[in-house]
């Protein structure tokens, strides 16, 4: 029989209670948990008062910083207002229209109507569902396949982990499902040949992605699912004509490009979305996080006519659209999400990020030098650093290492989150974080950094 709460500590309280999401399990007993209490601006403290830095927003998420009260007040008073309605069956309520109304006005191509879900991967389950239900309208039950690319992060529900190109979401999971076509990860550092310019490496993922649809067939290949920037697969930031190339491939061959906005939507990449970073045009953009700064959950859908007019006569035949969440539009998410959008116009965030975001591109470059650093990559307010063993050669450390969960253990002890992906270490703060903050933060790095350094020799 275990103790009463009050005889054990919290983190006793956490090792008894909780399995943790993208945890080692075992690792975990041994070390518990770090235990957040409260945050503030860029902040957050743990249970014993410690400050740090939040340098990936939570989880790319917190794009307006802990403590704005403005969110707070807007959940508030929807909760007295109305704590819960829903979208089924004809219902509707003012908080679900407003933020249909701005994210429409907000969209970077003509987009037609919007769907609210709960989550990023409940956003491109959605669309997977959408693309399906879109071919079975058309008379096109074969065009139903759709390519994501290695590396790719689009979610764990059993489909969407499918799209997530990322063994550990896959292996003892019976993933991925293979009517999931992989195309290469946009990695020139890793992904270029010998002598390969940036256009040349885009022009043969281009080609490749070409040769991969006729061989399966143009009329089964349905759509193209893409992160502007891969987060969770190491912050992969495109060459500048790779998407333009990528998208002229698709459009021969009426393939629809699904935008995964998730963690690039709202200011990221320095542009309100990443698709007008990197010149998508998307028909289908799913988003979330910094939709509600992740004050609450909340995701939602954009979809062109393309997509909408064949789903509006298919159930029409049907007799409804069979497919909703319980929470989708929740009303307090939705108003939350709506005063996050005013507070973003209102600030005028993009210019807040075209300002900082040199301090942390031209600051983290600063490290290209290091001997263990292989590439900074970033733009906007997102970037990584990857560590090498080897930097002539490129040559990665040897995973069972853990270099890059040793820097990050390494960053916490000097008061900074970050987070590894492998060994890149990924950044991505508050939008709203200053210069002076974004120097504090690369100074607690540099600490970290030197004391990995350390460490691995
Ligand atoms: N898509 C992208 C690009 C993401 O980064 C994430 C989560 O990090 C998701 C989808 C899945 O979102 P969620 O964890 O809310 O289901």
């Amino acid at each position: 029989m275990t103790s009463t709460p009050t005889n054990r500590t919290t983190a006793e309280r956490d090792i008894e209670s909780l399995l943790h999401p993208y945890t080692n399990p075992i690792r975990h007993q041994e070390i518990g948990p770090l235990v957040i209490a409260r945050g503030q601006g860029v902040r957050v403290f743990d249970d014993t008062g410690k400050d740090y830095i939040e340098g990936l927003a939570g989880l790319w998420c917190t794009a307006l910083g802990w403590g704005e009260e403005r969110l707070v007040a807007a959940a508030a008073e929807q909760m007295r207002t109305l704590p819960f309605y829903h979208l089924f069956g004809h219902k509707s309520h003012d908080p679900a229209i407003a933020l249909g109304e701005r994210l429409l006005a907000l969209a970077p191509v003509p987009m037609a109507r919007a769907f609210l879900t709960g989550s990023g991967s409940e956003a491109n389950d959605t669309a997977l569902k959408m693309i399906r239900y879109r071919a079975n309208a058309l008379g096109q039950p074969n065009k139903k396949k759709v390519i994501a690319r290695d590396r790719a992060y689009h979610g764990v529900t059993i489909a969407t982990s499918s799209l997530t190109g990322l063994a550990v979401n896959h292996r003892s999971f019976d993933l991925p499902d293979p009517a999931v076509l992989r195309a290469a990860c946009p990695h020139y550092y890793r992904g270029g040949r010998p002598g390969e310019s940036e256009e040349a490496f885009s022009t043969r993922l281009a080609e490749e992605l070409e040769a991969m649809i006729l061989a399966e067939g143009p009329e089964t290949v349905a759509a193209f699912f893409a992160e502007p920037v891969m987060g969770a697969g190491g912050v992969v930031v495109p060459p500048a004509d790779y998407f333009p190339k990528i998208q002229a491939v698709l459009d021969k061959y009426d393939i629809l490009l699904v935008a995964d906005e998730v963690i690039c939507g709202f200011g990221r990449t320095g542009k309100m979305f990443g698709s007008e970073t990197f010149g998508m045009r998307p028909d289908i953009m799913t988003m979330a996080k910094g939709l509600s700064s992740g004050y609450l959950p909340i995701s939602a859908l954009l979809i062109n006519e393309r997509v909408l007019a064949p789903i509006v006569a298919e159930a029409g035949r049907i007799g409804t659209f069979g497919h909703g969440y319980t929470y989708g539009g929740h009303p307090v998410s939705a108003a939350v999400a709506v005063e996050t959008l005013k507070i973003y116009a209102e600030r005028d965030i993009l210019s807040h990020v075209a300002q900082v975001a040199p301090v942390l591109q031209d600051g983290l470059r600063g490290f290209a030098n290091h001997p263990m650093v292989g590439e900074v990559r970033g733009i906007g307010l997102i970037a990584a650093v990857e560590l090498v063993a080897d930097k002539e050669t490129k040559t990665p450390f040897d995973p069972s290492w853990g270099v890059g969960a040793t820097l990050v253990a390494r960053a916490q002890d000097h008061g900074l989150i970050l987070r590894a992906m492998g060994d890149s270490i990924a950044f991505s703060p508050p939008l709203i974080i200053t210069a002076d903050e974004i120097s504090e933060m690369l100074y607690r790095f540099a600490l970290a950094l030197a004391d990995t350094a350390a460490w691995v020799a």
